[in-house]
């Protein structure tokens, strides 16, 4: 038991420090624009504001892009500077549905048609995330766990994007894994010397397990999967639906998991 609680806990300490972590802030736009015109502005703005500032400790880059758009729509400046802002605080992790929110929420304290201008503009920056997001936001909508977060720290174990959402943190530690259609992760093994392995409850949609030399199994909402140590296997989303599950690492002695090759698209592909 101890084990899982620790390894929920570097889990979400790993989570945070990616979200806190983020790569150091750089801009030579005042160089590039204005180095030779106005050296000590662009100075200023290359190395203070954007090199220091928005570097700082304390805000994650997410909300300070969220202020200075705020900021800006409330002056008024709905115009390339804003699409700029824009740009970054896409790049900052800002997502459609939370620069949605915004606009309609700083409208009433900025002005209407300053809030119909940045909308003109926000649509085209996030206008290739339509699909996905609204694909992600309407299985939110008929699952009662939280999605959570890009599973950033097991990305390169997985083919296609998933969420981590960690559950519970006390007792039996779990999480809640999301993943996108097509979405799966590669052959693993959970290895342990006595006990381990790990149990998998289907929460929404509809994906798939699989171990090795057996057929895979068809998951739907309710489902239960017991998956014992070292046994070698893999387990996502069907190609053509959402799918979320949730996670229970099962106690054991010398539990370790061992990542292997993907489920190659061959393989998925037969999966109906
Ligand atoms: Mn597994």
């Amino acid at each position: 038991m101890k084990k899982i609680c620790i390894l929920s806990l570097i889990l979400l300490t790993v989570n945070s420090l990616f979200i806190m972590s983020q790569e150091k802030i750089t801009q030579t736009a005042g160089h590039v624009q204005l180095g030779e015109f106005a050296p000590k502005f662009a100075e200023l703005n290359d190395d203070v504001l954007f090199g220091q500032v928005w570097n700082r400790p304390g805000l994650s880059p997410h909300d300070r892009s969220m202020i200075t758009i705020a900021t800006l729509i409330g002056k008024g400046i709905i115009d390339s500077s804003l699409t700029h802002h824009l740009q970054f605080a896409k790049q900052n992790g800002v997502t459609r549905t939370e620069i949605s929110e915004m606009l309609t929420h700083i409208a009433f304290y900025a002005g209407w048609p300053n809030a119909w201008g940045a909308f003109r503009l926000a649509k085209d920056v996030w206008a290739e995330d339509a699909t996905a997001d609204n694909g992600k936001a309407a299985f939110q909508r008929e699952m009662i766990f939280p999605i959570g977060e890009p599973n950033t720290a097991y990305a390169q174990y997985f083919i296609g994007n998933s969420y981590l959402a960690p559950i519970s943190t006390e007792q039996v530690a779990f999480s809640n894994v999301t993943f996108e259609p097509g979405c799966r992760n590669n052959w693993h093994i959970h290895h342990a010397t006595k006990g381990g392995g790990q149990m998998l409850v289907c929460v929404a949609g509809r994906g798939w397990y699989q171990e090795e030399g057996k057929p895979a199994v068809e998951m739907l909402p309710g489902d239960v999967i017991h998956i014992p140590a070292n046994v070698k296997h893999w387990h996502g989303a069907a190609a053509d639906s959402w799918f979320a599950h949730l996670a229970f690492g099962i106690p054991g002695e010398n539990t370790s998991n061992e990542w292997l090759e993907p489920v190659t698209d061959e393989e998925y592909g037969r999966l109906k």
